[in-house]
């Protein structure tokens, strides 16, 4: 929200907001990733593994790397929270806020989600997108956002006074304490800003604040990624449901999301390598490692 200006425009201030954007992060020399090659070894893959996330609750999923895994809607429209992580180093995991910067708010077919420093590579890559005909909606909204956090029980008690401890953050804490036999104070400290998997959202135009809306998500569709790495995932039902109301409580209908992995033909992969971390020498500028 922004309050009434209080300094005066410039005589050339107009000018000044008319200047031309320019993008933060070309893409342009990523190499992109080879679309024809994911779609043959879609063709040959098998299911090997199912996880069914109860509503209200996360839980864990170990992906091999050149296996894929798929989020699918069952029963009813839901939202869903997801964290990845490195499958032996915890420390490697998904970042949200870069993956932003490189491909916008929202992700879809062909988009990559990185790990962080110093790693920096594409832990997975989107393959397959049932919501990829939503687009852009009037309001500014569209899918799979990679803008909010995740709901939690610290911003719920800052603005309600209440507790309520089936947040995302929390699901997420307690489905990789029981995965990895962490406290959950350790546990917490490991879980991360998430792929809003099926959640609407957007800015509003006027305030530019974070908005949600009835998610368009229904029983059937999915979002389907490559694992690039051996990847450990945690995916929480959102105590929002579809997100069309009201979250951090038990007010809204909820359902449960079914993760399922895929294991193609390896000779369908013949010529993928998991990507390697970044090269960066880690220097700094101080003359040494
Ligand atoms: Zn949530």
């Amino acid at each position: 929200m922004k309050r009434t200006p209080q300094s005066q425009t410039p005589a050339d201030g107009d000018a000044r907001r008319a200047i031309k954007p320019v993008i933060c992060y070309p893409v342009d020399t990523l190499p992109p990733p080879d679309m024809t090659a994911y779609a043959a070894a879609r063709q040959s893959m098998e299911l090997t593994n199912v996880v069914v996330v109860p509503p209200r609750e996360a839980k864990t999923f170990r992906v091999p790397g050149g296996h894929f895994f798929r989020i699918v809607s069952v029963e009813g429209p839901q939202v869903g929270d997801l964290n990845l992580w490195a499958a032996k180093d915890l420390s490697e995991r998904f970042y949200s806020g870069k993956t932003r910067a490189l491909h916008g708010t929202h992700l879809s077919t062909g988009d990559r989600m990185w790990s962080g420093f110093p790693h920096m590579r594409p832990m997975a890559t989107i393959t397959h997108d049932t919501l990829d005909w939503y687009g852009f909606d009037t309001d500014g909204g569209s899918v799979h956002d990679v803008i909010g956090t995740r709901c939690d029980p610290y911003t719920n008690r800052l603005l309600s006074g209440q507790d309520y401890h089936h947040c995302c953050h929390s699901n997420l804490i307690r489905a990789l304490a029981t995965e990895t036999g962490l406290p959950l104070h350790q546990a917490e400290a490991h879980v991360h800003d998430v792929l809003n998997v099926f959640m609407c959202t957007g800015f509003t135009h006027d305030t530019h604040q974070y908005f949600m809306k009835a998610s368009p998500v229904r029983p059937g569709d999915y979002l389907e990624c490559f694992a690039e790495i051996d990847l450990l995932g945690a995916l929480s039902t959102c105590p929002g449901g579809d997100c069309s109301t009201a979250h951090s409580s038990d007010a809204a209908a909820c359902y449960p999301l079914r993760v399922e992995i895929h294991r193609p033909d390896p000779k369908a992969l013949v010529g993928w390598a998991p990507p390697t971390p970044s090269a960066y020498s880690r220097s700094h500028g101080s003359g040494g490692v």
